[in-house]
């Protein structure tokens, strides 16, 4: 008997199913019969799909740590059942949500495909029922019984990028997405064209899914001219413990005096600095210029080529474990599930 291919198609809120409310003109996500009632299509493909709807459902800029424990729950609680995951998400924050499954899931051996739209299911030139389409046949995508990607990945507008190395980076055309230093793992055309010497191969280990996270954290980001108070005052924020420092290209920052010293007080008092750059292609080299150097020196660790919403997840998810300073910053370094270039 050959096995009929079953995806579980997990709903959480985003533009792809959401509707105006007729008296204020805003958009607002609506119940899933909205969604499906839409879909006509997905009675013609050749897989047994079933539907998990969250409630309620968000608009992604309400997206929160414990509403990713949450949805880790439904594919941990599902994972043997099903051959593949679609996650149906606000492309808002879908970069972040993607690179913390990523994390949360160790030894993932099936694919966990993340997509929304720009245009709501139910507007004619929508680009959800594309985008939609598309992740159901990646996460259905097998050869010799094997998942083609058996990754964390994000769908959108006919390219499939891993979705730790993703980035949101236009709010208005369809093309939403890059990738800067990763390339893309698939090309949608008349052909799914799989880069596969990109794509991670399963281990074939067992399912262990991470649930806890630390949020005491925050993003500096630098700029000509950022003042001594408004370091000290990020750097004094009660309770933290790590920050995601957004540097100037590979890297680099002020070397004024104040400025390095402020830092140096606050790692010194155990706050881990984890270097990122602005820029959304390249990497962090810490020593590269005198700008950098001294950031090397005084305990600030490299991000290399880790994108802001990757750092923020996986910060949040080590923190979370309470290990030594030393340890953490260690693992912040190593690249855990295909997030960085070393
Ligand atoms: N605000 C929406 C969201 O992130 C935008 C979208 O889905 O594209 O939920």
């Amino acid at each position: 008997m050959t096995h009929e291919t079953s995806i579980l198609i997990i709903y959480t809120g985003g533009t792809i199913g959401m509707v105006h409310d007729p008296r204020t003109g805003i958009l607002k996500p609506l119940g899933f019969d909205n969604l499906y009632k839409h879909l006509p299509v997905l009675e013609s493909l050749n897989f047994h799909i079933d539907f998990h709807t969250f409630d309620p459902l968000l608009d992604s800029s309400n997206m929160h740590p414990s509403f990713w424990i949450k949805l880790a729950g439904v594919i941990e609680e599902n994972y043997e059942q099903y051959d593949g995951f679609v996650v149906l998400h606000g492309s808002d924050t879908m970069a972040y949500s993607a690179s913390a499954l990523s994390f949360m899931l160790e030894n993932l051996n099936k694919p966990v495909i993340f997509t929304g739209s720009q245009l709501p299911i139910g507007v004619v030139r929508t680009d959800g029922r594309d985008n939609l389409i598309n992740s159901i046949e990646i996460a259905a995508a097998q050869e010799e019984e094997t998942p083609v990607v058996p990754e964390v990945a994000i769908c959108f507008e006919n390219r499939l990028f891993r979705g730790n190395r993703t980035t949101k980076f236009n709010a208005e055309h369809f093309q939403a997405f890059v990738s800067g230093n990763y390339p893309i793992l698939a090309d949608i055309g008349v052909h799914i064209r799989y880069n596969r010497m990109h794509i991670l191969k399963p281990n074939f280990k067992k399912l262990k899914v991470h649930k806890v996270f630390d949020e005491n954290i925050l993003i500096l980001k630098l700029f000509p001219g950022i003042s001594k108070q408004a370091v000290d005052c990020a750097l004094q924020t009660s309770g933290l413990k790590g920050i995601i420092f957004e540097t100037f290209g590979a890297g680099n920052a002020p070397t004024a005096p104040w400025f390095i010293d402020s830092l140096k007080e606050a790692l010194d008092r155990g706050i881990i600095l984890f270097n990122v750059t602005q820029c959304k292609g390249g990497a962090v080299e810490l020593g590269k210029y005198e700008t950098s150097a001294e950031l090397g020196r005084i305990g600030v660790v490299s991000g290399y080529d880790i994108t802001t919403e990757s750092a923020v997840a996986k910060m949040m998810y080590l923190l979370g474990y309470d290990f030594e300073k030393d340890e953490t910053e260690r693992l912040l370094q190593t690249s855990l599930r295909g997030e960085m270039t070393v």
